[in-house]
């Protein structure tokens, strides 16, 4: 049974044209709620594509033609500015705190499923925000990304891409 999506669109995003090469996956640290309250703040200035909730609730942020707003400073592939051209997708919660839950694992992928054949994606166009901001950023924890890694790699195939930077 599919898992559930809602859509709350945050003001936080732009402009179109997202190249949509792959993902970047986050933990919010805040809860679904907060999280979803705090990408409604144009304050903020913060935004992810999709957030994923412990019991695998989906809420779309985002379009995913338009550019969310959840990297930063980060390099992947070779070129900078990640949020022109990976999804956004967090986890809510702090994987420092707590493991994934197995209905994240489950809902992450499903999204990734409608999506990985149609874009082209591989495993090597996978990646998380402690990997393209090292020292800047810590998610996901290390021990979390090997176990969303290994979860994409078995249902997708491919192998799971040697890590750039030391952890
Ligand atoms: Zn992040």
């Amino acid at each position: 049974m599919p898992f559930q999506e809602i859509e709350r669109l945050s003001p936080n995003r732009g402009p179109a044209g997202h190249e949509r090469l792959g993902v970047l996956f986050h933990h919010s640290k805040l809860g679904f709620a907060a999280t979803i309250g705090r990408m409604q703040d144009p304050a903020s200035q913060v935004s992810y594509h999709c957030l994923i909730d412990l019991d695998g609730t989906r809420c779309a942020l985002v379009p995913e033609t338009e550019v969310a707003w959840h990297a930063g400073a980060s390099q992947f592939l070779g070129r900078t500015r990640c949020n022109d051209f990976l999804l956004g997708v967090a986890f809510a919660g702090d994987t420092y705190a707590a493991p994934l839950s197995g209905p994240q694992l489950a809902s992450a992928l499903e999204w990734l499923a409608a999506r990985w054949s149609p874009l082209g994606w591989s495993m090597d166009r996978m990646t998380d925000h402690r990997q393209v901001s090292p020292g800047r950023k810590v998610d996901l924890n290390p021990v979390e990304w090997d176990r969303l890694a290994a979860a994409i790699s078995g249902e997708f195939g491919g192998s799971v891409a040697a890590g750039s930077f030391p952890d």
